[in-house]
């Protein structure tokens, strides 16, 4: 592809352009990759993570990599300097839609790319960006997230991991949970708490380490899911070293950056949000599609129901595209990215009953097979529950939109030190 700092829609055609011409034959029927679209987050059971790494282990899939690294099509809203190509929101939800529209996956760094990456650039040194970003960009380095303790989720500053300064190295002591990606990350981001005399949001810190279950102290227990899906675990670390000069932002520094990689994480690079936005969108046309087969498109609470469905994603897409105009326009998604969670997962979240009310008596019903099988629609009814807990709880985001975007008094909180 040629330089592509052109409009919006040429730069579209040139893309178009460049999959005709790059996309390997037969990539696409290696696996269906829409079915994982909306990641991050997604924990659908219908395609096991070894379905989805022998895809990504195939030549096909290793030769769609070397094109698209060739192309400067990985990460490409990193900055230039950084190997990206600096695109802003809308190019991004264009290379998705072109992606998703020609059944292509789009490699992915996961949360290296779209969380950790973005908060070293903004809060690393020169000598760690110039050590971390590349092996996020080559793949070599593949991140799980470690924020959540049990007691400590949407309290995030209360966590109790502990990690004492040892030279040039930190020992890491206490456990972590809801980890995700654990079977396919080599590399853990862990916010510890370096300084147990400071105030509670101080004497956090953000360090990077090795991730390598069994070895440096760590021990993982997976957590199987009411999907049937293992797809997260709980972590304890035991004197786990992570050298020093993996601390992003500084010692008792990191509340400061896990803010950012939170906001990254609930949608502000634009890149989870377009790609929920289409799979709810296909989500939506195959249901319609159930109701038709099921005969239960003439009944009338159904057809209201598919109405509302109907409507919720129009506005969600209108939604979605001013968020899109608005940072084109210099602005930075803030507190508004609340409502858009807050919208996705509850819609989810009733989209999913509406699936199992159309199926009808079957649903309570799980397909034979090994394992703890389920058949699509009771994943996409089992998966929704989860995403009002991810990413910051339906509460939360209501806490946020009331305080930050409607100027609500601000919840009591207990003074440090008290809890
Ligand atoms: C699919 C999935 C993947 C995840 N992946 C990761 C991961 O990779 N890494 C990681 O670190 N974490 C991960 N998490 C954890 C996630 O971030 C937490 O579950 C979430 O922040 C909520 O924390 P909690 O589970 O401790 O619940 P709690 O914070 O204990 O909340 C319990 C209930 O209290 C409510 N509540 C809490 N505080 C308030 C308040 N101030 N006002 C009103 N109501 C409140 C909550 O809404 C909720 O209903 C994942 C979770 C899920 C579901």
């Amino acid at each position: 592809m040629r330089s592509l700092d052109v409009p919006l829609e040429e730069l579209r055609a040139q893309l178009r352009d460049w999959i005709v011409e790059n996309a390997p034959a037969g990539l696409t029927e290696l696996i269906d990759w829409r079915l994982r679209a909306d990641l991050p987050g997604s924990v659908s059971s219908l395609q096991s993570e070894s379905e989805l790494a022998s895809a990504h282990g195939h030549p096909l899939f290793q030769e769609w990599e070397r094109r698209c690294a060739q192309a400067r099509l990985i990460c490409p809203a990193w900055p230039i300097e950084y190997g990206g190509r600096g695109w802003d929101a809308p190019q991004m939800t264009m290379l998705d839609e072109e992606f998703y529209r020609a059944g292509l996956p789009r490699v992915d760094r996961v949360q290296g790319e779209s969380m950790v990456g973005p908060s070293i650039i903004l809060h690393g040194t020169d000598e760690q960006k110039a050590y971390y970003l590349p092996r996020i960009l080559s793949g070599e380095h593949r991140y799980c997230q470690g924020f959540s303790e049990p007691g400590s989720g949407s309290d995030l500053a209360s966590v109790r991991t502990r990690a004492v300064v040892d030279g040039d190295r930190l020992l890491i002591t206490g456990q972590k949970v809801w980890t995700s990606r654990f079977t396919t990350a080599n590399m853990i981001f862990v916010l510890c708490r370096t300084d147990p005399a400071a105030k509670k949001h101080r004497g956090l810190s953000y360090a990077i380490t090795e991730f390598t279950p069994g070895r440096n102290g760590i021990e993982v227990r997976p957590i199987r899911q009411i999907t049937g899906a293992e797809e997260f675990a709980e972590v304890f670390f035991d004197g786990t070293v992570a050298p020093l000069s993996g601390v992003i932002g500084g010692l008792g520094r990191g509340w400061q950056v896990v803010q950012s990689t939170l906001g990254f994480e609930r949608g502000g690079a634009g890149r989870a949000t377009t790609m929920v936005l289409q799979a709810r969108e296909r989500e939506l046309d195959q249901l319609v599609e159930l109701a038709r087969e099921r005969g239960r498109h003439r009944d009338p609470a159904v057809r209201r129901e598919l109405a509302w469905a109907k409507t919720q994603v129009t506005i969600m897409r209108s939604s979605w595209q001013r968020t899109v105009a608005e940072v084109a326009a210099g602005d930075q998604p803030g507190p508004q990215m609340s409502t858009w969670k807050l919208a996705w997962s509850e819609y989810h979240l009733r989209l999913g009953a509406l699936a199992l009310e159309i199926a009808g008596p079957a649903a309570m019903v799980r397909p034979a097979g090994p394992g703890y099988a389920v058949d699509s629609w009771q994943d996409t009814f089992l998966v929704a529950h989860s995403g009002t807990i991810y990413a910051g709880t339906s509460e939360v985001q209501r806490n946020i939109i009331g305080e930050n975007l409607l100027g609500l008094p601000r919840e009591p909180r207990v003074p440090d030190g008290q809890q």
